[in-house]
């Protein structure tokens, strides 16, 4: 469920026209729904209020700090990935408490930023992370809470790129080395081993490769406690899809009774990691069209948004809807939205029915929450776009666009001979 609907025959978010923004912010922005962020943060609560669990937003998939505002005020923690995300989270007023830190590559200075934050939990990846987490814990005289991201490899029947919990992947340790890399954890004075976690890919539309992941994740978790190596939390990750087009992904409220099923009458706590779920149907991206462009071959709608600004049809060939912001009467077309990035591969959508439009109408591109800004880029220096945020009738801009001054901030030409 998003609030992006028509009202008389124009697209509003919430209560607010989506023309009249662009009126006032110009194109292309970034748009958000409070409201619906909210309740998609509720409705992982909700379906998970049987146990113990804590919900962390994986910030990777919007990490705007009024949107990580939003989600923490409703009771959401933070799944982060880089130091970065560690100082947007907290800046944010999410709590340290309900941070988990996952990734393959964690530094030092990142180590330390976060155990002086005192996070809940370090998702640590590999027996190498775990002695660099010794190294820096007992430099800064603390304790590490940690868990294992095991590799419980299971297809997810995701798109390649975005699938992380097969054998084959970078992520996690190998399922059937956990127990003795436990073994090697609880003996370590800077650590207190506190979970066990996985993730095993994105866009999951699916119930069966959570449900057969946890069940594996479970089973590791028996066999420590039966080592006398006793877990509160059991971090499940992300990964829930949503619908794109015509993809029918299992609702928070399956996700958390196939959860709850599983783990009813255990006492452990349960961490989600829901990025995409909660944000990518909570936005669109807004563009005007510049030019159209008949060629003998195709139509061309050439409009003010790239690549840069929304790199998930290029980079993963995915589909995204792209819907007219005011509905009008006119035939419809097969066309190429494209921008006018110098790269074949600069498009949000190919062989697309879309109505007649004529320059300076406005296109709204949808479930463009999650992984949208997050990835953008300055390619063809191309300032970033606006991300702009609506609650009922209100509406603000929660990050300003980009100048050219902000392009060259940082550099400097040095005259040489
Ligand atoms: C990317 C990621 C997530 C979020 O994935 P979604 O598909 O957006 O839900 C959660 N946990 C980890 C460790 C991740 O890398």
């Amino acid at each position: 469920m998003d609030l992006f609907n028509f009202i008389a025959g124009k697209l509003h978010c919430e209560e607010v026209s989506v023309a009249k923004i662009a009126e006032e912010v110009g194109t292309p922005f970034y748009l958000y729904s409070a409201n619906t962020l909210k309740r998609h943060i509720s409705a992982f609560n909700n379906a998970l209020s049987s146990l113990d669990h804590l919900v962390c937003f994986a910030v990777k998939a919007n990490s705007n700090l009024q949107v990580l505002n939003i989600v923490g005020k409703q009771g959401a923690g933070a799944d982060i990935v880089s130091g970065g995300e560690l100082f947007r989270a907290l800046k944010a007023g999410i709590p340290a408490e309900k941070i988990v830190y996952s990734g393959v590559g964690k530094t030092k200075p990142e180590i330390s930023q976060a155990l002086e934050a005192g996070i809940l939990m370090f998702n640590m990846e590999s027996l190498e992370e775990m002695e660099a987490i010794c190294s820096v814990a007992a430099n800064l005289g603390k304790k590490a809470q940690v868990s294992f991201r095991v590799n419980p490899d299971v297809d997810p029947k995701t798109h390649p790129y975005i699938s992380t919990g097969l054998k084959k992947n970078k992520f996690g340790l190998p399922i059937v080395e956990a127990l003795e890399a436990y073994k090697e954890a609880v003996q370590r004075n800077e650590l207190e081993v506190v979970g066990i976690s996985c993730h095993i890919g994105s866009q999951i539309t699916e119930l069966s490769p959570f449900v057969d992941a946890l069940k594996r994740v479970l089973r590791v978790a028996d066999a420590l406690k039966k080592e006398g190596v006793g877990i509160k939390y059991i971090d499940i990750g992300g990964g829930v899809g949503i619908r794109y087009k015509d993809e029918t992904p299992p609702t928070p409220e399956e996700y958390g009774k196939a959860i709850a099923d599983i783990l009813a009458g255990t006492d452990f706590t349960v961490i989600v990691e829901p990025g995409r779920a909660i944000a990518g149907n909570a936005g669109i991206l807004v563009t005007r069209l510049i030019y159209t462009k008949e060629t003998p071959e195709k139509t061309f709608y050439i409009v003010d948004a790239a690549m840069n600004d929304l790199a998930r049809p290029s980079l993963y060939k995915a589909y995204h809807e792209i819907v007219a912001v005011e509905e009008r009467d006119v035939p419809w077309k097969a066309v190429d939205v494209v921008g006018p990035i110098c790269e074949t591969g600069d498009f949000l959508a190919r062989d697309r029915e879309l109505p007649q439009m004529e320059p300076g109408d406005l296109l709204a591109v949808k479930s463009a929450g999650a992984y949208g800004f997050t990835m953008s880029s300055n390619y063809n220096s191309r300032p970033r776009p606006p991300e702009v945020v609506v609650s009922g009738n209100d509406f603000w801009i929660a990050r300003k666009r980009e100048t050219y001054e902000d392009l060259v901030r940082g550099e400097t030409i040095r005259e040489i001979a």
